[in-house]
């Protein structure tokens, strides 16, 4: 038997495996999609089985070393698939299976992760147990077999001398059962029935045709109950389902309806488990001992065989596209594996993608609306407040009106939100004296001062340093902090009213495991007033006393330059409002700007999606953006300047060359970045014609993937610009 390999190395060539012989005594364990541990010149290395045959060539093959699972841990629809997503991403396919699976399965995992096992005594014979009870001297041992009699307990790594002497005795005996190590608690949530408007969409659903199915309903309007019947109906046929939640933040809550609803069916997948704790949930699935899963992106290579249904919860997320290598987009995989498995794809939002949402309006995918909320709420009254104003009177961080309505949420016992899209202290620190902005030696990107480590950081590549007041440049005394982020909101929020209970959710409050939930907990039990974070509260949290909600500076993104932009403050903005009022009490957003006229921040007003749409779909038609091309990202990296531009020209040039109408921006300057001492260029395409584009940037990858001064990575479809 010889069995073809990929192997765990980053080896430039394109996905070439390598032939192996199988020991005859291994032959049985041998099935596609199982790792074996093999010789790779000097190296022992893992890789893939991806073929089983029998022609030999004609030089001389290495025996594999061993099997390394039990389980085929990719099955053959992962694998198909795997060899799809590598196509269409223009990236290896070896980095496709390492994405699909938990850290604990991959090669490089620091440590090797083992099934959990826990030991136990048990009696063998309580006929006799009990005789020994009548007859043994020794009270202690009689303890042991007393306690036994009634419970099997669990033993520690040393056994005491008693149990030992049982053991011997032939009374009691231990052994081992394996352990899940994923044991968090949720509270446990109602269960409603669908009211008119949830069933009506619910019927749609399962009388369209189509295969994708965009939901869209306005926050509260009560999209969770809907899934959740979905996937009953799907689990009576004995199929499978896949639910994808954009954050962590998100699960705790999600999962304790889940649980509710479905008990112990279901795994947990998402980046705040420990590796053993993934390991686990993973396992679970390919035990087939659930049949739901509820997480984040990589939750979509669920190892299901008889996948019923999958659903994108918050499609409009950036969380779904995978930023690294390789960027692939989880809702292109549901599209993938809906066809695989003839299960329906759902996209649920209050603010669906702009793609999405015209896909839906031109009949490429089905489209279901649900405008009212569950219970009865009514949606938030929307304030704008004009900073500009604000400032000349003094009021840099807290509109009056925010001011105001924080004061009466207080006396009346009610619940406050605040976001700004900004962690760390202040924005950026500069030199009064010179002008010089404090910046990253590494990466082209301003430092963020953070005030409870006093130090300046890089939010991209992790750089620290004390801060100083000294100017780098100038050398005077002169360097003052600009802007300001949660850090400092939080701090002036104490100042301003010293009895309110501040909860602070950002990436520097919940790097610890665990601490998302327990501030989301802390806040579900009204142990504090206010909940003031980044972009991460925005979205689908539910709090019944939540009766205000303010945007401290609805701005952060719509300065990005990023065709997106627009798109991506409208989407904030109605998903944070959408916090307020969840209950029988009438809610309130304050949103405070310095361009009180953008279409996206006036229209967040009017809890309206179309209305956006109709304005944002007509100047992306103007444009040329997307849904009207495609648009994608060869970036070329390297850490010699020079030799990095001439190399990005030679791609630029080779592409120009090959398309006619279609447009090949760049490289240029204006696209440089340097990030952990590595220039990077881009160059932009915008196409038409999906298919070919896909098949030339294959052409590119061949053609570079040998030069190891540069590399070059390409992004389909990015999520910015
Ligand atoms: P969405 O995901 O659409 O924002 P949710 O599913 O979170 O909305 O539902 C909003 C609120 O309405 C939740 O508190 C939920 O428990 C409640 N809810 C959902 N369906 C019903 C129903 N049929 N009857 C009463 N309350 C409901
Ligand atoms: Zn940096």
């Amino acid at each position: 038997m010889i069995i073809d390999v990929l192997v765990e190395i980053n080896i430039n060539k394109k996905d070439k495996t390598f032939s192996y012989s199988v020991p005859k005594e291994l032959e049985s364990e041998i099935k596609l999609g199982k790792r074996v541990l093999v010789p790779f010149g000097k190296q022992t290395l893992e890789g893939f089985i991806l073929k089983i045959h029998d022609t030999k060539p004609d030089y001389e093959l290495k025996d594999i070393i061993k099997v390394i699972d039990k389980e085929e841990i990719l099955n053959k629809e992962l694998l198909e698939l795997g060899k799809e997503i590598s196509d269409s991403n223009v990236c290896n396919l070896v980095s496709v299976y390492q994405a699909m699976l938990p850290r604990g399965y991959k090669a490089k995992a620091k440590e090797t992760i083992k099934d959990k096992k826990v030991s136990y005594v048990r009696i063998i014979d309580r006929i006799k147990a009990n005789e020994f009870l009548k007859t043994s001297k020794s009270t202690k041992q009689k303890e042991i077999i007393e306690k036994l009699l009634i419970k099997d307990e669990k033993t520690t790594i040393g056994l005491s001398s008693n149990i030992k002497i049982l053991i011997d005795k032939g009374l009691i005996e231990k052994y081992e059962v394996e352990e899940y190590r994923l044991k968090e608690e949720y509270t446990a949530s109602k269960v409603y029935e669908l009211n008119e408007y949830q069933k009506e969409a619910y019927n749609q659903i399962n009388n369209s045709t189509k295969d994708i199915i965009v939901l869209n309903g306005v926050t509260g309007s009560g999209k969770t109950e809907i899934y959740m019947t979905l996937i009953d109906d799907q689990l009576k046929l004995g199929k499978e389902a896949i639910m994808l939640v954009p954050e962590i933040s998100l699960t705790p809550q999600i999962i304790a309806r889940f649980k509710a609803h479905f008990n112990e069916d279901i795994a947990i997948l998402h980046s705040g488990l420990s590796d053993g704790e993934k390991f686990d949930e993973y396992k679970k699935i390919l035990r087939k001992e659930v049949k739901i899963v509820v997480g984040a992106r990589s939750a979509i290579f669920a190892p299901f065989t008889n996948l019923g249904i999958i659903i994108i919860d918050e499609e409009h997320s950036d969380t779904y596209k995978q930023e690294t290598n390789p960027r692939y987009d989880a809702k292109e995989v549901a599209f993938l594996r809906g066809k695989h498995n003839h299960a329906k794809v759902i996209l649920g939002s209050a603010t669906p993608t702009i793609e999405s949402y015209a896909r839906a309006k031109h009949g490429y995918y089905d489209l279901v609306k649900l405008e009212k909320r569950a219970n009865d709420a009514s949606l938030p009254i929307v304030n704008i407040v004009d900073m500009s104003k604000e400032f000349k009177r003094n009021n840099p961080m807290f509109s009056k009106e925010l001011l105001l309505n924080i004061e009466d949420r207080l006396n009346k016992n009610e619940q406050i939100m605040l976001l700004l899209n900004k962690r760390g202290y202040s924005s950026y620190l500069t030199c009064q004296s010179c002008g010089t902005v404090r910046k990253c030696p590494n990466c082209d990107i301003t430092l963020t001062y953070h005030k409870t480590s006093n130090m300046n950081r890089c939010h991209y590549c992790g750089y620290a340093e004390n801060n100083s007041n000294i100017c780098p440049e100038c050398k005077k005394e002169s360097m003052k902090l600009m802007g300001y982020g949660t850090e400092k909101v939080e701090e002036e929020l104490h100042k301003l009213f010293p009895n309110m209970r501040v909860l602070r959710m950002d990436m520097d409050t919940t790097s610890k495991k665990g601490s998302h939930k327990e501030i989301i907990e802390k806040f579900m039990n009204h142990e504090a007033d206010c909940l003031l974070g980044t972009q991460m509260i925005a979205k689908g949290l539910d709090f019944p006393l939540v009766t205000l909600v303010g945007v401290i500076q609805a701005d952060t993104i719509l300065n990005l330059p990023d065709f997106r932009a627009n798109e991506r403050t409208y989407d904030l903005l109605s998903q944070v409002s959408g916090r307020a009022g969840r209950s029988n009490l009438q809610g309130k957003v304050i949103i405070q700007t310095f361009n009180p006229d953008n279409y996206a921040i006036k229209l967040s007003k009017n809890h309206n999606y179309e209305e956006f749409y109709n304005e944002e779909i007509a100047i992306r038609k103007k444009l040329i953006y997307p849904p009207f091309t495609f648009i994608s990202l060869v970036k070329v990296g390297g850490r010699d300047f020079n030799y990095t531009i001439k190399e990005a020209n030679k791609i630029g040039e080779y592409l120009r060359r090959k398309v006619d109408k279609e447009t090949v921006l760049g490289p240029s300057v204006a696209s440089l970045s340097k990030i952990n001492n590595i220039y990077y260029f881009e160059i932009i395409i915008k196409y038409k014609d999906k298919e070919h584009m896909i098949s030339l940037l294959n052409e590119v990858k061949l053609l570079t993937e040998n030069n190891s001064k540069i590399h070059v990575e390409f992004d389909i479809n990015p999520i910015s610009l």
